[in-house]
């Protein structure tokens, strides 16, 4: 079997070349034991640092290694998919390049895999985050979980392993908006999750500010289901019958009591409030017919400047 790791990097010049060697390492071994084939597919995520020239050294030394570097940068969606496009393994493992994920694992992976496991997931603990972050997550995946149709679970992110069914079928979803953990999650398959705990980043920093993770996190609800949409539909209905009621108990009280002037408060409440809610429906709206437009667009996730080989199976000459 041949076995492809892909691995998405962006301004990673001071790891790329230890990862590439704790892989190997760990990669020889399995090599021995179990007679697979491993390459490794790493994809420069339009870095502005040293990152391409570590890929190229490393490919120029290493015949498992190759390398497809973006002309800027497109975002780890892009890079992912980028990965599984051009990997050829009968099973594909997708890893970060800072070493959170420890390669040690890919071991387990193909354990499972063997087992007949399509996808085998593995789930990080939250040991060492800060509890801020832990709850926060907490909360947004009890939320998005009541939203989509397809389960999120908490510490689940891209460090998997995917039969090449599986790939061949995440490929198949061509949309635009690209949220891989929903992605992973709606493809299925047999699959089965393992824990291991959570590594501090060895170098380098996080990608991830507050906003991206906010963006991210709407990106996800948006994306997998229009269930926004419909809870604003309900909403405007059930503001429309309220309101109706009020005005059918003004017209009454002003019928037996007469017309009295203060009612300014009211006003205004119910002027702000309603605009309020206004806007926010305008917003939803706006996000579908904002994705709608890039899907419509139709343009590739990612263009390439350099590579080390040749153009993935299937795949337009721009992507
Ligand atoms: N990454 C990428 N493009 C980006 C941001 C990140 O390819 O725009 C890569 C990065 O090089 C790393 C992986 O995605 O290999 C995870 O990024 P990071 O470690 O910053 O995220 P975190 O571990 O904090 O979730
Ligand atoms: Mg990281």
């Amino acid at each position: 079997m041949l076995i492809s790791i892909v691995v998405p990097c962006f301004n990673e010049e001071e790891i790329v070349d230890r990862f590439h060697a704790r892989v190997t390492d760990e990669l020889a071994l399995l090599e021995g034991e179990l007679g697979h084939e491993f390459e490794l597919v790493y994809v420069d995520d339009g870095s502005r640092d040293g990152t391409l020239e570590r890929l190229d050294h490393l490919a120029a030394v290493d015949p498992r290694a190759r390398y497809v570097s973006f002309s800027r940068n497109f975002g780890k969606e892009a890079a992912m998919l980028a990965g599984l496009q051009y990997a050829k393994g009968d099973a594909v493992v997708i890893m970060d390049a800072d070493l959170q994920h420890p390669p040690e694992l890919v071991r387990r992976m193909l354990a499972l895999h063997e087992e007949g496991y399509e996808q085998v997931i593995a789930r990080r603990t939250r040991k060492g985050d800060r509890v801020t972050r832990t709850l926060a997550a907490r909360a947004y995946y009890r939320l998005i979980n009541r939203l989509i149709d397809v389960e999120l679970v908490d510490g689940v992110g891209d460090f998997r392993l995917l039969s090449r069914r599986a790939v061949d079928a995440v490929l198949g979803l061509a949309e635009y908006n690209r949220f891989s953990k929903g992605i992973f999650a709606w493809v299925g398959f047999r699959s089965t999750t393992f824990e291991y705990e959570n590594a501090v980043r060895e170098q380098g920093r996080s990608k991830w500010s507050f906003g991206k993770l906010l963006n991210y996190g709407l990106d996800g609800m948006l994306s997998f289901n229009n269930k926004p949409l419909r809870a604003a539909l309900y909403l405007g209905l059930l503001l429309v019958s309220l309101a109706s009621l009020y005005a059918a108990w003004i017209v009454v009280e002003a019928m037996v009591n007469g017309v009295d002037s203060p009612g300014y408060v009211t006003l205004l409440v119910a002027v702000t409030a309603l605009s309020g809610v206004q806007m926010v429906m305008v917003g939803v709206v706006g996000e579908y017919v904002g994705r709608i437009y890039y899907e419509v667009k139709r343009r590739p996730h990612y263009l390439v400047a350099a590579t080390d080989v040749d153009r993935p199976r299937g795949a337009r000459a721009t992507t």
